[in-house]
């Protein structure tokens, strides 16, 4: 959803994911019959949605997301874009990343097929981020047991094990588990704190050790001319 604070003006960009405070340039209301100088008849529900729309101030991106919120119950269904995902930087591999972006569009539609593809993105990971190959998924969690933390470790298994639902069919085809949007929700939190503990991490980590070896270097260039 499409994060708005209509108290402080203020909107994250779905798009390009910058905080930034907007301005309504023109604010008119007119739905059906009602417009907003009428009140709702006393006893009617209203239907109406109300529209907003911003545009992004980042010159960069300038995208306009749309929303609409119900007049009654504030409830709120986005519009422009429909989903709103993070995106995540590309030195984590595009599969991966289009496992993720396709799980988090079919989420609420179909929470058993985004567990599915979230399986499959963990898979991914681990060949990639571990180099771990095993002639299935189950193996090569096996094989990662020792590198992460126990905790990790379980909640990785479990989406493993959620994630099957979807790929294979049970033997049995009247045992139907399903798996709610609330559930595969999680799972894709999961993912998502993997990415920041594996990739991101080490992403950080790698640019501050290049940039300390870079100053000392500088340094010790300016030490050597001093001394020269
Ligand atoms: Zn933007």
């Amino acid at each position: 959803m499409i994060q708005i604070d209509f108290a402080s003006k203020t909107y994250v960009c779905p798009f390009c994911e910058h905080a930034q405070a907007f301005y309504a340039s023109h604010d008119a209301v007119n739905n059906n019959s009602y417009c907003t100088s009428v009140a709702v008849p006393q006893g009617l529900e209203e239907s109406s949605f109300t529209i907003h729309s911003f545009r992004c101030s980042n010159s960069a991106c300038k995208r306009i997301a749309v929303t609409a919120i119900n007049r009654t119950s504030g409830k709120q269904i986005d519009l422009v874009p429909q989903v709103v995902m993070k995106h995540y930087p590309n030195y984590i591999s595009q599969q991966i990343r289009n496992d993720y972006e396709e799980a988090n569009l079919i989420l609420e539609a179909s929470p058993k097929a985004a567990a599915t593809l979230l399986r499959r993105c963990l898979q991914g990971m681990i060949h990639d981020y571990w180099g771990i190959y095993e002639k299935n998924l189950n193996a090569e969690i096996t094989a990662l047991k020792d590198k992460v933390t126990q905790t990790q470790w379980a909640a990785i298994d479990g989406l493993r094990k959620m994630g099957n639902i979807g790929a294979h069919m049970e033997q049995d085809v009247n045992l139907i588990i399903d798996i709610d949007s609330d559930e595969a929700r999680k799972l894709m939190r999961l993912i998502e704190t993997l990415f920041g503990k594996w990739y991101i991490a080490r992403h950080e980590e790698e640019q501050l050790f290049m940039d300390i070896t870079s100053i000392s270097d500088q340094k010790e260039a300016q030490r050597k001319e001093h001394d020269s």
